[in-house]
């Protein structure tokens, strides 16, 4: 028997409304109960081996889950793999990373999809969970086989990096969605009131010449989305979510019960759009970093709950790709290495927005809810998926450092308060700091 004993840590297990300094013990990649980890194993056994792990002014939690990653394979390799995605995740204290459908080919086929399962087996150190797409290609005009996705092993479907326009047919995808037990999730934005807009509609936009992408662009979809989620009373989850008029109406529509969620990327919350000043195209993505105002409404969404999930949107570009004319350059920035830093930096630290308690059923009970996943909890016999966080470690964001194929962040050198130390798949260390 393989035996780890995590000891001393503050365990915070907000599935069973856990928050104690204790031992926790991992017996063979699943988790014991509390009553085998009080009694001590047998050390003298020749059959067992210890590990002892000293967690001493650690925070012990479920592993965390981020349901909003890009990991570029297939079609992509030169921006991220499967195998760097995954290696970037655990260094975030990630166990579990939900994949968008945009590759190519797109995940729009249960082939694709089987393919990524396959290849997640193969090199992944962290569970790689598929999005399946919601329309063929992402091309938003015919629906793909969503009636062989859940067969398939797809956690939900969106057409993430795009958004159906035709509400019909959204509709329609909501329908068989429910049929088939799938969430929905949406990248919301009316191509329309965006065009070809590239940073927020507002101050910045006219001072630099740059086209605007406004707030009401997100909030149109978010509205469609509200109201598809009621006609059909089934989840809709709303991705990236930026904008205060967003978080007004889902905070509405939360009230009345209606089946709609939203989530926040660190990046939306850590910087405005005052950042594009310089031009970085590392502070260009999609939907834009908005003003101060808007930030203040997404930290009061966050406080109040009408915002429940944290991710990241990581999404890799090679340099040559970004270092063109911020026009020109593609959407997206790395996510997973610096999400929980930032989060807790900014959440807990700097605006006391909510507690660590919080912060982690964010990224843990909240997505697996949605998600109807069998993971985010310390239950004895779950799965032994474990993130060790130091939460007032001090460090150093070094691009260079990364394990993303990828160096295109704009929190290159930010100083941040809060880390995860060590992730822990199955029971298996699979990151260290
Ligand atoms: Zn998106």
């Amino acid at each position: 028997m393989s035996v780890t004993a995590i000891r001393n840590g503050r365990i915070i297990d907000p599935a069973n409304q856990r928050d104690e300094i204790a031992d926790l013990l991992i017996a063979d990649g699943r988790l014991a109960d509390q009553a085998e980890s009080r009694s001590e194993p047998d050390r003298h056994s020749p059959k067992s081996t210890i590990e002892e792990i000293d967690a001493t002014n650690l925070i012990v939690c479920p592993g965390l889950i981020d349901i909003h990653v890009h990991l570029r394979e297939p079609g992509f390799n030169h921006k991220e793999t499967i195998e760097t995605g995954a290696r970037a995740a655990a260094a975030g204290g990630f166990t579990t990373v939900v994949c968008m459908p945009n590759t190519s080919p797109a995940a729009d086929n249960p082939s694709t999809i089987a393919w990524i399962k396959d290849r997640a087996a193969e090199v992944a150190c962290v569970n790689v969970l598929p999005a399946g797409a919601i329309s063929k290609n992402l091309a938003g005009e015919e629906l793909a086989p969503l009636g062989s996705f859940a067969n398939a092993g797809v956690v939900a479907i969106t057409d993430d990096g795009h958004c159906i326009q035709n509400h019909e047919l959204m509709r329609r995808a909501v329908e068989y969605a429910s049929m088939v037990g799938l969430p929905v999730l949406d990248h919301c934005q009316d191509y329309n009131l965006v065009g070809n807009g590239v940073v927020h509609e507002g101050y910045w936009s006219t001072l630099l010449g740059l086209p605007g992408w406004p707030s009401a662009g997100e909030e149109v979809i978010v509205a469609r989305n509200i109201l598809l989620a009621e006609l059909c009373d089934h989840p809709i989850h709303c991705q990236h979510i930026s904008a205060a008029g967003s978080v007004r109406r889902l905070r509405e529509a939360r009230k009345r019960g209606v089946k709609i969620s939203g989530e926040v990327c660190p990046h939306h919350i850590a910087l405005t759009d005052d950042a594009i000043e310089t031009f970085d195209t590392n502070c260009k993505m999609n939907p834009p970093l908005r003003s101060a105002k808007d930030v203040d409404a997404l930290l009061q969404g966050i406080a109040d709950g009408t915002l429940s999930i944290l991710a990241s949107d990581h999404a890799p570009h090679a340099s040559f790709e970004k270092e063109v004319e911020f026009d020109m350059a593609p959407f997206g920035i790395l996510g997973l290495e610096t999400e929980l830093g930032l989060f807790i930096d900014l959440l807990i630290h700097k605006h006391k927005a909510i507690d660590l308690r919080r912060l982690i059923e964010m990224y843990t009970v909240e997505p697996a809810r949605l998600l109807k996943l069998q993971a985010g909890t310390l239950s004895a016999g779950a799965v032994a998926d474990v993130t060790l966080i130091d939460p007032n470690l001090e460090w150093t964001v070094s691009a260079a450092d990364s394990q993303s194929m990828s160096r295109n962040t704009p929190f290159d050198g930010w100083k941040i308060k809060g880390r995860a130390v060590r992730t822990i798949v199955g029971g298996k260390t699979v990151w260290k700091l």
